[in-house]
């Protein structure tokens, strides 16, 4: 339920941006914690905070030509939206895949605020990306695509300015070539202009690893904070990607068991735990299916079917958003899940989270459970600025605090709006309240 105040300004939203169903599901559920923030902070009402805050300071939409392996002209979409710099230079990954359109960018630039201002670091909020399929593609396809893009990104994006990483399709291999073309265009060895480097050319230790381990971090800290933990607990993770294979990795560390990952062919289905160094090999050096995993190891694979009817103690959605409807969270509940860690953004509906939230299962929504990854391209960006190169254990030290501080928030905000558990309302009404108090300061912007 809207609060009545709030109930225009999600109309205009939706009238403003037609068909962009995803933006308006993100504007929601943000809208949806509000309520009691207004009654607390009248101020906010008075300056149309929220009005500004849906509303992308602003939006790039662009042609990307270039030729493909047969000497045939391709044309896709870029977009890179600049949602909100009250803190910090706008932040956010760029993703590469078929279903991008501006409604999609648009939700995740818009998740990308409020996950950037709960890590307490100071970093805006954006999101690009490009409808264009690295499905299928050769290496040198991709690289003239990435190119291409970048031809055009560029006058818009710069250490101060706007930062742009990885996201769906957009890996290290990705971003090297963007930043190569970025080079090149400007002259200019700007490392902090793009995060996710590798480490040959300005990368940070641990930014690979960050989204999967801070999901997990995230989630232990739940569990912590009902006196349980991942110890012999089961665990699925949809997704097979960077996401969902450091979440494994990590899970395994704290003692719980990853019995099954999925990606859009169907799920892989392990009692033993997923081994997880295999899953690697195949999907980042030989760029395989996880199909292939069931032929080398012990595991099944299960074509077409949904991971979610696995039984499991903890569910960590990591592959795109809403996965996870109202009928595979029933089926979740039914079979004894205890926890929800979302590791990509917006993985379940809102169907979904009611469900959770009424069972009384911890849901860690994504733009708190999945902070992580954003939260080590800020020490990427902080790294380059002092010239540095941190240790492993320093940086996922860090990590692990930053995650810990962002569970706090989210737990203690709930708590102060009298909704103790609801990490949901928690992570908006911690993430909104940090964004709006710069915009109050910075005057009308
Ligand atoms: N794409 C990631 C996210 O959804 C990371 C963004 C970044 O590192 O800038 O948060």
């Amino acid at each position: 339920m809207l609060h009545e105040r709030l109930e225009p300004i999600y109309e205009s939203v939706v009238d403003r941006n037609r068909g962009e169903t995803e933006f308006h599901q993100a504007v929601r559920e943000v809208l949806e914690s509000l309520g009691p923030v207004l009654a607390k902070h009248p101020e906010y009402a008075d300056h149309k905070i929220i009005e500004r805050i849906c509303e992308p300071e602003r939006q790039i939409v662009f042609r990307v030509p270039w030729e493909d392996d047969r000497g045939e002209v391709q044309i896709n979409r870029g977009f890179r939206i600049e949602f909100n710099s009250a803190l910090g230079p706008y932040k956010g990954g760029l993703r590469f895949h078929p279903s991008v359109y501006q409604g999609i960018v648009k939700f995740l630039g818009f998740e990308q605020v409020f996950k950037n201002a709960l890590t307490g670091l100071p970093i805006g909020g954006g999101k690009g990306g490009a409808d264009f399929d690295p499905k299928g593609r050769s290496e040198r396809e991709v690289m003239r695509f990435c190119q291409s893009y970048m031809t055009e990104l560029h006058r818009h994006i710069g250490e101060y300015t706007d930062v742009p990483a990885g996201d769906a399709g957009v890996g290290g291999r990705e971003v090297g070539y963007l930043f190569g073309q970025y080079k090149r265009i400007c002259n200019r060895y700007e490392s902090g202009v793009l995060t996710g480097k590798e480490l040959a050319y300005g990368g940070a230790r641990v930014r690979t690893e960050a989204t999967g381990y801070g999901c997990a971090f995230f989630v232990h800290e739940m569990l912590a904070a009902r006196g349980e933990s991942f110890e012999g607990k089961r665990v699925v993770v949809s997704g097979s990607g960077n996401v969902a294979i450091y979440t494994m990795e990590k899970v395994h560390q704290f003692g719980g068991t990853v019995v099954a990952c999925s990606d859009s062919d169907g799920y892989l289905y392990d009692e033993q735990g997923i081994d997880v160094e295999l899953v690697k090999q195949l999907k980042e050096v030989e760029r395989e299916r996880i199909s292939a995993y069931a032929q080398r190891s012990g595991g099944r694979f299960l074509p077409g079917r949904r991971v979610w009817e696995v039984p499991c103690e903890v569910a960590m959605p990591s592959a795109t958003q809403n996965e996870i409807n109202g009928t595979d969270a029933a089926m979740l509940v039914r079979n004894g899940c205890v926890a929800v860690g979302e590791g990509a953004n917006m993985p379940c509906t809102p169907e979904a989270v009611r469900d959770f939230q009424e069972a009384g299962v911890a849901f860690g929504p994504g733009k708190a459970a999945n902070a992580g990854g954003v939260a080590t391209s800020a020490l990427e960006m902080q790294q380059n600025a002092s010239r540095d190169s941190w240790s492993f254990e320093f940086s996922e030290n860090r990590l692990e605090e930053i995650m810990k501080d962002v569970h706090a928030r989210c737990h203690d905000t709930a708590a102060e709006y009298g909704m103790p558990g609801n990490y949901v309302a928690g992570a908006n009404i911690a993430g909104f309240t940090r964004v709006a108090d710069a915009m109050l300061g910075l005057g009308l912007i």
